[in-house]
């Protein structure tokens, strides 16, 4: 086995899902994934476990009955194929879950009172919170010697302000339901509007951002010193943006409609907004360079959901712009983000009048580093910077694990 370079320790981070758990080792101090995997269709008849150390790939195809019956098929791979994780020397565990609701503003060191509060939420996201609290406990009974955080995917917006987070609805319904907007991908959002910042050399506090985080979810935040004023998902990560196979924002009728008009019951429609909408309704494909194939077989439904996608997206550049005041930074991230040069393109073209020049040139390809894509002349500028949800949770967890 390789030794581990990681003078000052490294994080095991965990995003337990309902039937997976993903899982990295981090350096936090060099960022680098030592080791990461994923174990997937927990609770089904065949689960698969995949492992991955010093470029080779370990994966088990057996069932995996539950959580704690997941993780510790992970540490018995960790064992076997390595790192060896006493010499490792964790010394935090960072766990990602998705809704910390209005309770929590900031990373959490878990304790018994922490779990309880995520498992109170989970009815504001049933889909993620039950998984996160099963793997929190799993974790925490299987890795007790080392302090365990929680970084929450809402934490960043806590600081929007209430014209931002506001539904126009009445008061007393909002407050019964816990109804405003959460906003997600709130550790990416932070992470890369301060890569942003130090990449441009200028101080947070000064710079008006946007953040285009395209991934297969996908939203958009405006962030002011470092703060964030604005964000296009909401009460769930459904709202916003035009997403792999979430709708994005739709005329709330339309539901009514489905249900009344279309005999549609509840659940199928949340089925059908969430899982078979977005590019995957509109064009059969969820993946972009999928969708890029079928554009070059002249298929006309792919070349209309770029387009739908694109347009959605410079409509919350121009409310962003707005909400800003005029923006400093635009900056592109994961999946979709970094490698997609059209959609990069097609979103911010013809917006010179803004002050939004892109440099066709510095834009093309799939972009690993942080770069500028904009000309030296535009007003604004335009980046792309490589998120990295993981390393963030790192080095939360290890500031806050002291
Ligand atoms: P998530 O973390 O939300 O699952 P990612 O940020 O990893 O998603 O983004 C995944 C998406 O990125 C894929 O579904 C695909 O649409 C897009 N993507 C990945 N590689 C490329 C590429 N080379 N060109 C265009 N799109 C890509």
């Amino acid at each position: 086995m390789n030794p581990i370079t990681a003078p000052n320790g490294t994080v095991l981070v965990i995003n337990a899902g309902s039937s997976s758990i993903k899982y990295q080792l981090v350096d936090p101090v060099g960022g680098e994934a030592i080791a990461s995997g994923i174990v997937e269709r927990i609770g089904q008849d065949v689960g698969i476990v995949t492992h991955k150390y010093a470029g080779s790939e370990a994966r088990l195809d057996q069932p995996v009955a539950d959580h704690s019956v997941g993780l510790r098929l992970v540490l018995d791979l960790f064992a076997k194929h390595g790192p060896d994780l006493d010499a490792a020397h964790i010394v935090a565990v960072g766990h990602r879950v998705v809704q910390g609701g209005a309770v929590f503003s900031g990373p959490v060191v878990v304790t018994d009172e922490v779990v309880e509060q995520i498992r109170a939420l989970v009815p504001l996201a049933p889909l993620h919170n039950p998984g996160h609290v099963a793997g929190l406990e799993v974790a925490r009974e299987l890795l007790p010697d080392v302090p365990h955080v929680v970084v929450f995917d809402t934490a960043f917006f806590q600081t929007l302000p209430k014209a931002a987070y506001t539904y126009a609805i009445p008061p007393a319904v909002a407050e019964a339901n816990q109804i405003r907007r959460y906003g997600f991908h709130g550790t990416s959002h932070e992470f890369v509007s301060k890569a942003a910042a130090e990449f441009v050399g200028r101080p947070l506090e000064d710079l008006r951002q946007i953040v285009l985080h395209l991934g297969n979810g996908a939203s958009v935040s405006a962030v002011r010193g470092g703060r964030a004023v604005d964000t296009s998902m909401g009460l769930t990560p459904l709202e916003g943006l035009v997403m792999g196979t979430r709708s994005g924002d739709i005329d709330p009728a339309v539901i009514f409609h489905l249900h009344r008009e279309g005999k549609m019951s509840i659940d199928e429609i949340d089925t059908l907004l969430n899982k078979q909408s977005g590019m995957l309704g509109l064009t059969g494909e969820s993946d972009f360079r999928a969708i890029h194939d079928l554009v070059a077989e002249g298929d006309a439904s792919a070349v209309l959901g770029l387009e739908v996608y694109a347009h959605r997206l410079k409509k919350y550049v121009g409310a962003y712009l707005a909400v800003l005041g005029g923006a400093d930074v635009i900056t592109f991230t994961a999946g979709i983000g970094e490698n997609d040069d059209v959609v990069r393109w097609q979103a911010l073209a013809g917006l010179e009048e803004l002050g939004i020049e892109l440099d066709a040139d510095l834009n093309a390809g799939r972009i690993k580093q942080p770069k500028v894509i904009s000309t030296p002349s535009s007003r604004v500028t335009v980046l792309v910077v490589p998120t990295n949800e993981e390393l963030a949770i790192a080095r939360q967890a290890v500031e806050l694990a002291g």
